[in-house]
């Protein structure tokens, strides 16, 4: 006789109808619902390996989700492997090391690392998942300064398709490795991972805030003020049009309205100094760009804390000469109808653009800037969204690279539109690894990629 799950495992298990399931399934991306055949809510990697095993066994696909901050296609039917509660963080202070588990956020680990003057490379939000953010190369705010997070793994255990748990290094299973430092989840499931911190405490860094009539000026200034910028120096600029909501501060509520985001980790007076053409360019309503405790980095970006129903976008781009921004103001600018809340440009480079010699599967060195975009599923515009975000991307596309960054990508299209997330020869060696070790395709949901044969 078959085993279930339930008989399998000794953590929950839950169906669509039990109490829980839904609160099990539902992340911080609600705007795609994962509708599974189950969900388990994983306590360790034993309980991971044993899911795997079974479900490879009844030839079920599996998904893996930690905070569903990444949750920007819908799961129908399979496996939902939930992590959320493997949350342990252990700091090794004298190796500067943190081991994590699956579940971990940035948060967690900010909270663990702080006491001993330690950060890691966290990203713009810390209720990210430090495993999802990171197996996608992990773009931190401080990346110009300090490369990808990926970059600073030493160590992972991983789950592979056949159910066997493998602890994968440069010196072990490299290949594997190598997939899942920016190759997002395609060969499998993190149930651990060993990374290198920084003795960082306090930085350079916030927000300041402009009214929009200011935007053409402020993407030109924007523009010339990047191209001199020292590698050292991590910044954003951001088109937002916030909805009217009683959450959002008054100031910025229902406004269209210039954020500039900065963090520099140098000297305080250097970064005030490199930050002044920006403030020279237009008076900021809300100037709160100063010294910064690392703890509170998300007052760099000032992401949304609570679920919303997101569609993101996401492309590359080379430069940004006059014609783009041209073709950015007619799609953002103040005269602009559009139903997108965000419009983003990160300045890449830097350390960024860097390959480390242990090599990785990140796939978005080669590029000048980061634009993203990002509408809302909700109110009388949210069927404009998607149109929007693709012609976004279509209008931009002369001044791109052709490629997108996997974990800001969005909603994954065909074979060909994943495939955009990474340079031609990673793409083609990401599909050998995945023909390895996961021949069969169990992992197909998200960002998933076509096996090699
Ligand atoms: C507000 C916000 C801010 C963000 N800021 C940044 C940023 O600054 N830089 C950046 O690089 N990205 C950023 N992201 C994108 C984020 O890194 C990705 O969405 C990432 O996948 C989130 O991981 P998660 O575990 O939190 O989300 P989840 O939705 O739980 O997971 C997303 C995907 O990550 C993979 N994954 C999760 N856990 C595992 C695991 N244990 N093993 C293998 N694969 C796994 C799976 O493919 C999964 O589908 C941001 C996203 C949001 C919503």
């Amino acid at each position: 006789m078959t085993s279930t799950l339930e008989d399998l495992l000794p953590c929950p298990v839950l169906r669509p109808g039990d109490a829980g399931f839904a609160e099990e399934v539902t992340g911080f991306n609600v705007a795609h619902p994962h509708e599974p055949d189950a969900v388990i809510a994983a306590r360790c990697a034993d309980d991971v390996a044993t899911a795997v095993r079974w479900a490879a066994r009844q030839g079920m696909p599996v998904a893996v989700q930690a905070t569903g901050h990444g949750a920007n296609s819908p799961m129908d039917g399979g496996l939902l492997i939930s992590t959320r509660r493997m949350k342990r963080v252990d700091v090794h202070p004298d190796g500067r090391t943190a081991t994590v588990g699956a579940g971990a956020t940035w948060r967690d680990v900010q909270r663990a690392t702080a006491p001993h003057g330690l950060a890691g490379l966290a990203g713009s939000s810390s209720g990210v998942g430090v495993v999802g953010y990171t197996v996608g190369g992990g773009l931190p705010v401080l990346g110009r300064a300090f490369g990808w997070a990926a970059q600073r793994v030493r160590r992972m255990d991983v789950v592979t398709a056949d159910g066997e748990q493998q602890s994968v290094a440069t010196d072990s299973e490299p290949e594997l490795f190598w997939a899942l430092r920016g190759g997002k989840s395609n060969a499998g499931v993190v149930t651990s991972m060993t990374f290198e911190l920084l003795p960082l405490a306090r930085i350079y860094g916030g927000s300041a805030y402009f009214d929009g009539a200011h935007a053409p000026g402020l993407l030109r200034a924007y523009a010339q003020w990047t191209a001199t910028l020292p590698d050292q120096m991590c910044t954003a600029l951001q088109l937002l049009r916030l909805p009217p909501l009683p959450d959002i501060p008054e100031p910025l509520r229902g406004r269209f309205t210039v954020q500039l985001c900065v963090a520099w980790p140098g000297d305080p007076a250097e970064g005030k100094r490199l930050v002044a053409p920006m403030r020279a360019a237009a008076p900021a309503f809300i100037d709160a760009i100063g010294e910064l405790d690392y703890r509170d980095l998300d007052d760099v970006y000032r992401d949304p804390e609570h679920p919303v129903p997101a569609v993101e976008g996401c492309l590359l781009l080379r430069g940004l000469p006059g014609g783009a921004i041209d073709t950015l103001l007619e799609l953002a600018g103040p005269d602009a109808a559009t139903p997108l809340l965000v419009v983003a440009l990160r300045h890449m480079g830097g350390a960024l653009a860097e390959l480390p010699a242990t090599g990785d599967a990140v796939g978005a060195r080669d590029a000048g800037y980061l634009l993203q975009t990002v509408g809302i599923l909700a109110g009388p515009h949210a069927a404009d969204v998607a149109p929007a975000t693709a012609a976004a991307r279509a209008a931009m596309t002369p001044w791109s690279t052709g490629h997108t960054y996997v974990n800001l990508h969005g909603t994954p299209g065909d074979e060909a539109d994943r495939a955009r997330a990474w340079p031609a020869e990673t793409y083609d060696r990401l599909r050998r690894v995945k023909g390895r070790y996961d021949p069969a395709g169990l992992f197909r949901f998200g960002h998933s990629i076509a096996p090699a044969e």
